[in-house]
């Protein structure tokens, strides 16, 4: 399998992706919010609103990065735009993948970048999967596009991922929240999906969607 992207072109889908994940972030404010009603302070929705303007507002700067650079930046907007844990979190992945973004972006290497990635994310918060945060969602899908981009297309490696994203979202139901503010609320937290595990699948799929769009792919739903 060949390049994620022409060498010029990675900026452009890196801008594209950037777009989609926002707009995806503003129009599901309300669901997000809702969720961390439910086992949390009701915030998520609107921090990661906060995150997506700062974002948008900085897009022309970005674009004019090398993507290492402008995926860094990306993320310390995050951490100084948003409050509460998710900020940090998702603004050391981008800044992890950033420092780590390989010279020659195969597929094969970018899934390596994307799952160390993922485990600074773990690393930052102190958590593993199987907590009910958003490393339920994360680290499942990084592994599944790692795996899958070995055998086959860059489309089936980006609709496992969406796949394992879906079902770690599906899997924080039944979980007992441990980490972060709605380990407060205990059993509570029990039948509810969890906020960071839902914002991280909105990501990933806007992501996916873009990148499979531009292979001129389809993703199922
Ligand atoms: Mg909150």
């Amino acid at each position: 399998m060949g390049r994620m992207s022409p060498p010029d072109g990675d900026i452009a889908v890196f801008l594209h992706c950037l777009q989609a994940v926002c707009g995806e972030l503003l129009a599901n404010e309300a669901e997000l919010s809702a969720l961390d009603r439910a086992i949390g302070d009701g915030d998520h929705g609107a921090n990661l609103c906060r995150a997506a303007h700062a974002l948008l507002e900085a897009a022309d700067d970005l674009s004019s990065l090398p993507l290492p650079k402008a995926l860094e930046r990306a993320g310390m907007l995050v951490v100084t735009s948003v409050g509460g844990a998710s900020g940090p979190l998702y603004g050391t992945m981008l800044m992890a993948l950033g420092r780590a973004w390989p010279q020659d972006a195969t597929a094969g290497a970018v899934a390596d970048v994307l799952e160390q990635a993922m485990e600074a994310v773990g690393r930052r918060g102190r958590s593993t999967v199987g907590e009910k945060t958003m490393l339920d969602v994360l680290v499942p899908a990084a592994r599944a596009f790692r795996e899958s981009v070995a055998s086959g297309s860059l489309g089936a490696a980006l609709q496992a991922m969406v796949d394992a994203a879906d079902s770690g979202l599906a899997a924080t139901r039944p979980m007992r929240a441990t980490k972060g503010r709605a380990a407060y609320v205990g059993e509570r937290s029990i039948g509810h999906l969890d906020p960071g595990a839902a914002s991280a699948r909105l990501c990933l799929r806007a992501v996916a969607r873009v990148l499979c769009e531009s292979g001129s792919k389809e993703l199922r739903s």
